[in-house]
């Protein structure tokens, strides 16, 4: 959420920035509804004290004993109590429709963000690793998945419906193994970790900018009011709405949990396999730092280069994306997302979304900070994936197969797999 202030000061950058990403937002309405709610908001004022003169006066009479001589300034006071009442009701509603319109305002965007429309106008920063040009036909991680005993998509539709799976023996080592590893290395990062329900009230959502904008994303619980995340940062953000902290050092959370993800509108998308599925597991980072642009900027860099190390440690082939203004999720100052080699889709896919949103989630969920002159102030958030999976399986099965139908198991997964060194029909 943008501070309104701000956007009275400069309306015509705020609908610039929301004409840039495509997203529909209308400005100018909202500081007219803004407008009418700060006027009734001073008759409402006005007509307290004015309600208050009068109380007093009344009583002024009562306790002189002249009550007698006040029954037209009591008449006038209940004239004034029920004019009151429509007022406020009035004002509420304005308030209510002013707050609804500005959480739908986008956040700003980085000068450095590219224009573009889709995630195809995303521009490549850097490359590591070159796809492997095998010499042998190559098996898609559902043919491998199948064939090594990992993966049983045909029950898992049968238990779940679609976008459903069910991994197996070694596909499940390798499921809890990179988000073990992943988590060790956040973990030598300083990053605490931390479980986390992910089973979350309305307020945790709309605190960190999922809803209302994404709310057809979010599995409700029938009856509950609560919602099942979609990415741990729905808890690791809202755990400290409404507080006060410390940010002398920057607050480096982690946690892995399952994630789980409507995926409407994505109706026929990347049905076939473990890239897009209802449930997966996510290992996300959080930081929290004061409102300071280069210290954001520094561990939007920071939080990138921990999930490039994952990657490496993977031997996987990725790319970095510098995320357009029409890609850039509505609640993102600036974003890169992390693109890995996979050879089915004779493409980089998505596999981490890095995000810097400056206050946008803080004032949003009221998370607050003491500068060094001792003045209140909103916090800054930023994000990384640091593994999901399965969809990080793909490029594993994929792009580490060999011509006899095994999978190389990376070093840096051994220790979690008990030594295994590689994937093959026992
Ligand atoms: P996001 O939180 O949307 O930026 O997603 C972070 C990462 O989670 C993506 O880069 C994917 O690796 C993974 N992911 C997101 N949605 C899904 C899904 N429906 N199925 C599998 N993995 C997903």
């Amino acid at each position: 959420m943008l501070d309104i202030r701000l956007i009275r000061e400069r309306a015509n950058e705020v609908q610039e920035a929301a004409d840039r990403r495509g997203i529909p937002c209308d400005v100018a309405e909202l500081l007219d509804i803004d407008e009418r709610y700060r006027r009734q908001r001073g008759q409402a004022e006005a007509m307290r004290a004015e309600r208050n003169a009068r109380s007093a006066r009344i009583a002024a009479l009562i306790r002189d004993g002249r009550e007698a001589e006040g029954t037209t300034e009591k008449r006038e006071a209940a004239e004034l109590a029920a004019r009151m009442a429509q007022t406020e009701a009035e004002l509420k509603q304005l308030e209510r429709d002013r707050d609804r319109r500005l959480l739908e305002v986008p956040n700003w965007i980085s000068p450095d963000t590219p224009d573009g429309v889709t995630d195809e106008d995303n521009v490549e920063i850097r490359r590591w690793g070159e796809p492997s040009a095998a010499d042998f036909p190559m098996f898609s991680h559902v043919e491998l998945g199948e064939k090594l005993g990992l993966l049983d998509l045909r029950r898992g539709v049968k238990i779940g419906g679609s976008r459903q799976y069910v991994l197996k023996g070694a596909g499940l080592m390798l499921h809890r193994a990179v988000q073990q590893l992943a988590l060790d290395l956040l973990g030598d990062e300083g990053f605490t970790l931390l479980d986390v329900p992910v089973m979350a009230n309305e307020a945790a959502f709309t605190a960190t900018g999922f809803f209302p904008a994404f709310r057809d994303q979010a599995f409700e619980l029938e009856g509950e009011r609560r919602f099942l995340a979609g990415t741990a940062e729905v808890p690791l953000v809202a755990m400290y709405a409404g507080e006060t902290i410390d940010l002398t050092e920057p607050l480096r959370l982690a946690a892995a949990t399952p994630c789980f993800r409507s995926e409407v509108g994505k109706a026929g998308k990347d049905v076939h396999g473990l890239y897009r599925v209802h449930q997966f597991a996510k290992v996300e980072q959080v930081v929290i730092c004061r409102a300071d642009p280069a210290l954001a900027d520094r561990w939007l860099a920071r939080i990138l280069s921990h999930a490039e190390k994952l990657l490496q440690l993977l031997e996987l082939p990725y790319r970095v994306m510098a995320v357009c203004t029409g890609d850039l999720s509505y609640k993102n100052y600036k974003q890169f997302d992390l693109e890995t080699w996979m050879p089915s889709r004779h493409a980089y896919g998505e596999t981490h979304s890095a995000s810097n949103l400056l206050d946008f989630q803080a004032r949003r969920a009221g998370i607050r900070y003491r500068d060094e002159e001792g003045q209140l102030r909103f916090a800054y958030t930023l994000n990384n994936t640091m593994a999901a999976t399965p969809r990080i399986l793909i490029p594993l099965l994929e792009n580490h197969q060999r011509a006899d139908g095994s999978v190389r198991v990376p070093e840096a997964l051994r220790p979690y797999m008990r030594g295994m060194e590689e994937i093959r029909l026992p």
